[in-house]
C-alpha cells in the first residue's frame, strides 16, 4: 500500500472530507487535488504559513495518531487565527520511514483525526506530497502549509503593535500541554490510570475551535497578538521587542487547567512545577493578545451577546510597561530570554523572584534556555 504513493494518497487523503466539496469551491478552490498542483482564485488579505512535527521533537513515537492527525493542522491553525486569518486551504507533506510504510492502523486513525479537524475548522486539504524513506532512524515528518483569509478585511493580529498601559490577555490554560510533555518524559505519566491519563492527553492537545469566532470578534478590538507555541514568557517576548515595550505578569492570575492541577499529587510534583510549565512550557497554543483596558471591556461585553463564545475563556495576566525606566528593568527576575522586559509580580504587583528557570524552547540550542 505505502509502497504504491498514488495508492496509499488515495486511500487516506484524496478523498477527504467531500461534505465540504462545495464550500470549498466557494472559497475558491477550482481544481484540488490530483493534478501537478491546486487551482485557487483568491482575493482579499491571506495568511499562509508552514509547521512541521518531527518525530521524537515534537511527538513522541507511540503517540495517538489520531490526536496526531489534528495536532499537524493545530499548529498551523493557530498561526493564522493569530494573523487575525481562518484557515481555508492546506496542503500535507509527509516524509515516511520504513517502520511508517503498511502500518494502516496508524495512517487510518491519522487520516480520521486530520478529517475531522478539518471539517471543524471548514477547511479543505487541497495537495501534497509523500517521500519514503529507507533509514532505518529516520523519523516521521509531518509538513502542513496552511492558508488563511482575513476575517475582517483589512485587520489583522501583529506582533509589533503593543501599546504601553494595554493588558495582557491569554485564552483558554497555560501550562497543560507542557506538563503533559514533562511527565511523559520522566514517566510519571504512567501513575494514571489509562481513563485519567486518556483524559489527561486530550486536554492536554486539545484545540478550540470557537477561537474562530473569537478572533472574528477580535480583530474588531485589537490588533496586537501572537500564538503561545513554545512558552508563554518567550512568546510575549517576541511582541515586546518588536513593539519595543516592556511588561508585568501576574504569576498569581494564570489559567491553570482545573485537571492538571488535580492530577500535581499524582505526579509527586508541587504546584510550582505546574506554574513553570505555565510560564515556559510551550505547546498549549493559546492566543496572547494585548489591548487597552477600554477596548477589553468592550470586547467582553461583545462576547456575552454571542451564544458560541459563552464560556471561551479569557484571562487578564498582566500589562505592557515602558522598558527600561519603569523601576523594574534591573529586577532579577532569573528570566534568560526576554532581557529584562518582563518582570513577574504577584496579585498586590509586588516584584518577585520565582527562581524557576524559565525560559522557552529554542530549537537552535535544541534545549530549554
Ligand atoms: P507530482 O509528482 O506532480 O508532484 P504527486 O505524485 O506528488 O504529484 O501527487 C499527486 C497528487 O496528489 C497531487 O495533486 C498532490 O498535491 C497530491 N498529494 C500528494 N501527497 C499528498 C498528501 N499527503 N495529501 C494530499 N494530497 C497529496
Ligand atoms: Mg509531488
Amino acid at each position: 500500500m505505502v509502497s504504491d504513493e498514488f495508492a496509499f494518497i488515495h486511500q487516506y487523503f484524496a478523498h477527504l472530507n467531500p461534505s465540504f466539496g462545495k464550500e470549498a469551491r466557494k472559497m475558491g478552490l477550482e481544481l484540488g487535488i490530483g493534478d501537478d498542483a491546486a487551482l485557487v482564485r483568491m482575493d482579499g488579505t491571506y495568511a499562509i504559513t508552514t509547521d512541521t512535527l518531527i518525530e521524537n521533537v515534537h511527538f513522541f513515537s507511540h503517540f495517538n495518531p489520531h490526536l496526531l492527525g489534528a495536532r499537524s493542522l493545530d499548529v498551523n491553525f493557530s498561526d493564522l487565527y493569530a494573523m487575525g486569518a481562518e484557515p481555508q486551504f492546506v496542503t500535507l507533506s509527509l516524509n515516511i520511514p520504513v517502520r511508517y510504510f503498511d502500518f494502516d492502523s496508524f495512517w487510518s486513525a491519522y487520516s480520521d483525526g486530520f478529517a475531522e479537524c478539518l471539517e471543524r475548522h471548514h477547511c479543505a486539504l487541497i495537495g501534497g506530497n509523500v517521500t519514503h524513506t529507507s533509514n532505518k532512524a529516520a523519523p516521521l515528518a509531518i509538513s502542513v502549509t496552511a492558508f488563511g483569509k482575513s476575517l475582517v478585511d483589512g485587520k489583522s493580529l501583529r506582533r509589533d503593535k503593543a501599546k504601553v498601559g494595554d493588558l495582557v490577555v491569554v485564552t483558554g490554560y497555560v501550562g497543560t500541554n507542557g506538563l503533559y510533555v514533562k511527565t511523559t518524559y520522566n514517566r510519571s505519566i504512567r501513575n494514571l490510570d489509562s481513563d485519567l491519563r486518556q483524559r489527561f492527553e486530550q486536554q492536554a492537545f486539545a484545540y478550540d475551535e470557537r477561537m474562530r469566532d473569537f478572533v472574528a470578534l477580535l480583530v474588531q478590538y485589537c490588533d496586537c497578538g501572537i500564538d503561545v507555541s513554545d512558552g508563554l514568557l518567550g512568546d510575549l517576548s517576541h511582541i515586546l521587542v518588536q513593539s519595543n515595550c516592556g511588561a508585568i505578569i501576574d504569576y498569581e492570575s494564570l489559567p491553570l487547567e482545573p485537571l492538571s492541577q488535580s492530577l500535581l499529587e499524582d505526579f509527586r510534583m508541587s504546584p510550582k512545577s505546574l506554574l513553570k510549565m505555565a510560564l515556559s512550557g510551550g505547546g498549549d497554543y493559546n492566543l496572547l493578545f494585548t489591548l487597552s483596558p477600554k477596548k477589553y471591556r468592550a470586547l467582553t461585553k461583545a462576547m456575552k451577546d454571542i451564544p458560541e463564545l459563552q464560556g471561551f475563556k479569557i484571562t487578564q495576566i498582566g500589562e505592557i510597561t515602558e522598558w527600561g525606566d519603569d523601576g523594574y528593568a534591573d529586577y532579577d527576575n532569573d528570566l534568560a530570554t526576554d532581557g529584562g522586559r518582563i518582570t513577574i509580580v504577584n496579585h498586590q504587583g509586588e516584584p518577585v523572584s520565582l527562581r524557576l528557570g524559565t525560559g522557552s524552547y529554542n530549537h537552535f540550542i535544541n534545549r530549554r534556555q
